[in-house]
C-alpha cells in the first residue's frame, strides 16, 4: 500500500472503514421494517465467513476504482464500476450467509437483489473520495495570506481568488488578485497590468 500517497490517495485505511461502515448500513435496508441501526450491526453476527468476504469484497470495490481513477481520472465510469462491485460483494456476501448461517437459507437468497441502495450510496462515496483528489478542490482549499491596503490587518483568502472584499477591521473594499498561486491585496482604484490570458 506504499504506493497509495504516490497515486493521490493517503489515508487509504480509514477511507476503506468508511467505505464498510455505509456498505454496511445502507445496504441493511433491504431487510425493512426491521432495519435499525442496531440490526444494522447484528448482521455480522450471522456468519463469519460472509463478514471476511464482505469486508474483502467491499475493500476491493473501493480500492479498485480509486486506482482506476487515478489512472485514468474519470469520477463517473470510476464511481459506477464501484456500485457494481459493491452489487457483486452483496451477492458473494449473501451467498456465504445464505449457505453458512443459521438464519437463513438459499430460499432467501434474492433478498440481495434489493441491495441496490447500498450500491448507489457506495457509488457516491467512491466518487466523493474521487473528486477530493482533483487539483482543483485540493486548489481550493489552499488559502493564501493577505494584508488589508488600508490598516494591514491579515486575513487568509483561497488561494485562487480574485474580486473584492472587506476588511473586518477598518471596512474597507478592496481588491484580492491571484496569479500563479500567489495572492495580493490592492486598492480599489489601483491601476493593474493587464492580466495574461491563460485557460485553466
Ligand atoms: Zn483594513
Amino acid at each position: 500500500m506504499e504506493n497509495d500517497t504516490q497515486h493521490g490517495y493517503p489515508n487509504l485505511a480509514p477511507k476503506v472503514f468508511l467505505f464498510i461502515l455505509i456498505a454496511n448500513v445502507i445496504g441493511t435496508n433491504v431487510f425493512i421494517p426491521y432495519f435499525t441501526l442496531e440490526f444494522a450491526f447484528q448482521i455480522w453476527t450471522w456468519s463469519l465467513y460472509a463478514d471476511i468476504v464482505f469486508i474483502i469484497t467491499m475493500t476491493l470495490s473501493l480500492i479498485i476504482p480509486l486506482k482506476l481513477h487515478a489512472k485514468n481520472g474519470s469520477i463517473f465510469t470510476n464511481g459506477l464500476i464501484c456500485g457494481g462491485l459493491v452489487y457483486f460483494g452483496y451477492m458473494i456476501s449473501w451467498f456465504f450467509v445464505c449457505n453458512t448461517s443459521d438464519e437463513f437459507s438459499m430460499d432467501d437468497y434474492t433478498i440481495v437483489y434489493h441491495g441496490y441502495w447500498g450500491a448507489l450510496a457506495c457509488m457516491i462515496t467512491s466518487m466523493i473520495m474521487m473528486a477530493k483528489t482533483d487539483p482543483n478542490y485540493i486548489d481550493s482549499k489552499q488559502k493564501n495570506h493577505i494584508e488589508c491596503p488600508y490598516c494591514n490587518k491579515s486575513f487568509r483568502v483561497p488561494k485562487n481568488y480574485t474580486g473584492n472584499a472587506n476588511c473586518t477591521e477598518c471596512n474597507s473594499e478592496f481588491r484580492v488578485v491571484s496569479a500563479h498561486g500567489e495572492s495580493v491585496a490592492v486598492f480599489l482604484d489601483a491601476k493593474l497590468p493587464e492580466p495574461v490570458k491563460h485557460s485553466e
